[in-house]
């Protein structure tokens, strides 16, 4: 599950991440200065952990990809995923997430099911998808205590050439950041080279929503931006050893600016024109990045 950029919209993020405890109040007359991100590193063991949760993702999102035929349903997915998890002891890490739209509902299902115009956040239901449909479909749960995070976007049956490009570009997106990882410093290097990417084919970046850190939470410091901006400029990211990110690429065709529907969840680009969205969870390790939410080895 993506996470809302900047600090004003936080709330997807858990509140004690806010707390005092990382933006200690400053003495009287002093400046305040706003502190980098706290970013926990991950030991090879608790790697290995998330790991685990990785792979129950990985599993869910294989059977969501079996699902994905014209007449199915997204909520037909939410209950296999559901499933699965229950399965091998996985908590659901969506299911009854707090809206970050004061008054609405907490998140109802376990997974987002989010179709062509919408980008992230949908909510599954019973409409049948339809051929030439495109769903985005993200999920985590916790297994042991460490999370995993991950979403594709699949097309139902035969899609039209450019939400088939959409697909394509979105998923190469994620993937040359992955590869990049191993041989950048910082994450803005990372994210500059998927924004130049995905501009180079015609796309935009959707920048309102990002990715994150996760371990023992599913949100954790630090937010990772697909493109580069002041924020990341700022407070860029070291990618060393034993980093853990949810890396998460929303890319639509027409315009990078959403909204929020009145279920206080979905989220739709604004010219109601198809958008994808492709996430891992990786590690950073001594020997490169490690894809955790894949299914094999
Ligand atoms: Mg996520």
């Amino acid at each position: 599950m993506s996470s809302h950029r900047g600090m004003a919209s936080r709330p997807l993020i858990p509140t004690f991440f806010s707390g005092l405890a990382r933006h200690p109040r400053p003495a009287r007359g002093a400046t305040r200065v706003e502190s980098p991100p706290v970013i926990k590193l991950k030991s090879p063991r608790e790697i290995a952990l998330m790991r685990e949760a990785g792979r129950v993702v990985a599993k869910a999102l294989d059977q969501v990809r079996r699902l994905a035929v014209p007449g199915a349903c997204t909520a037909e997915m939410d209950q296999a995923v559901a499933a699965i998890f229950q399965e091998h002891d996985a908590l659901p890490l969506f299911l009854n997430y707090p809206s970050a739209v004061k008054g609405k509902p907490p998140f109802p299902a376990v997974i987002c099911a989010s179709v062509n115009e919408h980008v992230v956040h949908g909510i599954p239901n019973r409409r049948p998808l339809r051929e030439g449909d495109i769903v985005s479909v993200d999920t985590g749960c916790k297994v042991g205590g460490w999370c995993g995070d991950a979403a594709i976007t699949l097309a139902i049956g035969a899609v039209r050439p450019e939400v088939q490009k959409l697909l394509d570009v979105t998923n190469e997106t994620l993937n040359l950041a992955i590869r990049a990882m191993g041989r950048c410093r910082y994450w803005s290097e990372v994210a500059s080279l998927m924004e130049r990417f995905v501009k180079s084919q015609g796309y935009y970046v959707v920048e309102k929503f990002v990715g994150h850190g996760i371990g023992q939470d599913m949100h954790e410091e630090p937010q990772v931006p697909n493109f580069v901006s002041k924020a990341l400029r700022q407070h860029d990211i070291k990618l060393e050893p034993g980093i853990v990110l949810a890396i998460e690429p929303m890319v639509a065709i027409g315009t990078k600016e959403v909204r929020t529907l009145d279920d206080g969840w979905t989220v739709e680009t604004k010219d109601r024109r198809p958008s994808a969205h492709f996430e891992h969870t990786v590690a950073m390790t001594p020997e490169g990045p490690r894809v955790l939410t894949y299914l094999e080895d």
